[in-house]
């Protein structure tokens, strides 16, 4: 690194000392200047194989062409126009998502957080409006929905809630794959059971194929409306469009978000035609939801998708990686578990600090998450190349073994 970039990056740190909130910590030490395809950039120049991908968002990698052009092309129309008027991008990105799911109504946000604010409000709406009011929604332990103050309340994890008390009443929190901790704790005010199928935040954690199964049956028997959070396995990452495709089941709401406009800030809420008549005319809205740019975008990612097979190469590639890290834990000791499905993987240490792995990972030119004190996180672009693949699981294999 000359020494005019290595100032550069001690100032943005510095400044970001001083002016950013320190919601974030100390962050690591890469000022992110450009990507292309798995790569990200310093603005040292250094190269990184992005295998987080800004956590499940960067889908198509950095600088895909055709979301590229979708957004330029986009911008020199119109970028923003409001919701009193109609905007071709948001109808047909609505249209295609129907098109595409169990769902016959779309609504977009511009985040996570917001898409499940949405969800919630819509089943708490369908309720009143049935004049049944059912407000209260179970919700898993360790689950993450998100850091709005409803969505904290969701998330079965105090450490998110307790310092931002009172949170708004009305959810309930079980064990996450036991049904039976749903079966009591359901009652009539319980109008939604809300669900991930990989709990992504809390350490890649999937469901059980059964539980979702039971939950989905106890759902309809007890008329619950089932709302599950796909915001981060959504939009391909476990080798299906949407999760629930493998579990064989139908949610009544979904929410979307981090991957689907590629990078663009967007969020979006399904729902079956029923579920969907908790919002009538002025119960929502959103400024910025559903803008032109943002939907060009999520537009032209589903069509990458479609006419590259990304989801073929996520079962090919993620398939590829899970059995290498098997044969690596086999190998080192030093995994205890490899959990997730396609290119979302969790990969629990034996022993050690993830967080030291991942610092060693960013040193070899490779970005990763860390979760807690022992898991590893990859959530890398859909169109990872088998080659990238086994480079990366050859630098955290030498990683492991401590070689340099
Ligand atoms: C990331 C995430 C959220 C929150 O999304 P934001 O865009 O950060 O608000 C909600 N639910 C799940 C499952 C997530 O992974």
């Amino acid at each position: 690194m000359d020494e005019k970039q290595e100032n550069k990056l001690e100032q943005i740190i510095k400044y970001d000392e001083e002016y950013y909130m320190p919601v974030f910590g100390q962050r690591i030490p890469l000022v992110a200047d450009h990507g292309k395809g798995v790569y990200l950039y310093g603005t040292d120049g250094k190269k990184y194989m992005d295998m987080i991908g800004g956590i499940a968002v960067n889908i198509l990698g950095h600088g895909n062409s055709r979301l590229v052009r979708a957004i330029s092309s986009q911008a020199k129309k119109v970028i923003h126009c409001c919701n009193y008027y109609y905007n071709e991008p948001q109808t047909m990105l609505a249209k295609k998502l129907v098109d595409m799911s169990f769902a016959d109504k779309v609504f977009f946000a511009n985040s996570g957080a917001e898409a499940n604010e949405g969800a919630i409000k819509l089943a708490r709406g369908y309720w009143s409006k049935k004049g049944t009011p059912k407000p209260k929604i179970i919700t898993a332990k360790m689950s993450f929905h998100g850091r709005t103050l409803a969505t904290i309340a969701a998330t079965g994890q105090e450490k998110f809630r307790v310092p931002f008390a009172p949170v708004m009443p009305g959810f309930e929190y079980v064990p996450f794959n036991d049904i039976e901790a749903i079966k009591n704790t359901a009652d009539a005010q319980t109008g939604a059971i809300m669900l991930e199928l990989i709990q992504g935040e809390s350490g890649v954690h999937p469901a059980d194929f059964d539980y979702i199964q039971e939950v989905r049956k106890f759902c309809t028997q007890n008329k619950i409306l089932l709302i599950i959070d796909e915001v981060q396995t959504g939009v391909g990452h476990t080798g299906t469009f949407f999760a629930y495709e493998q579990f064989g089941i139908q949610p009544d709401i979904l929410t979307l978000a981090k991957g689907l406009a590629g990078g663009v800030p967007i969020g979006a809420v399904l729902a079956n035609k029923m579920a969907a008549t908790g919002f009538g005319v002025g119960d929502h809205g959103s400024t910025f939801g559903g803008n032109p740019l943002a939907c060009a975008a999520g537009l032209a990612v589903i069509e990458e998708i479609e006419s590259k097979n990304l989801l073929g190469n996520v079962m090919n590639v993620g398939g590829y990686i899970q059995k290498k890290l098997s044969n690596i834990a086999k190998k080192t000791k030093k995994i205890a578990e490899v959990r997730g499905k396609g290119l979302l993987i969790g990969i629990e240490l034996d022993s050690g600090s993830a967080a030291d792995v991942k610092m060693k990972l960013f040193e070899k030119g490779f970005l990763v998450s860390s979760i807690g004190s022992n898991v590893i996180r990859i959530a890398p672009p859909l169109n990872l190349s088998k080659l990238q693949a086994i480079k990366f699981t050859s630098a955290l294999q030498d990683v492991l073994e401590g070689k340099e």
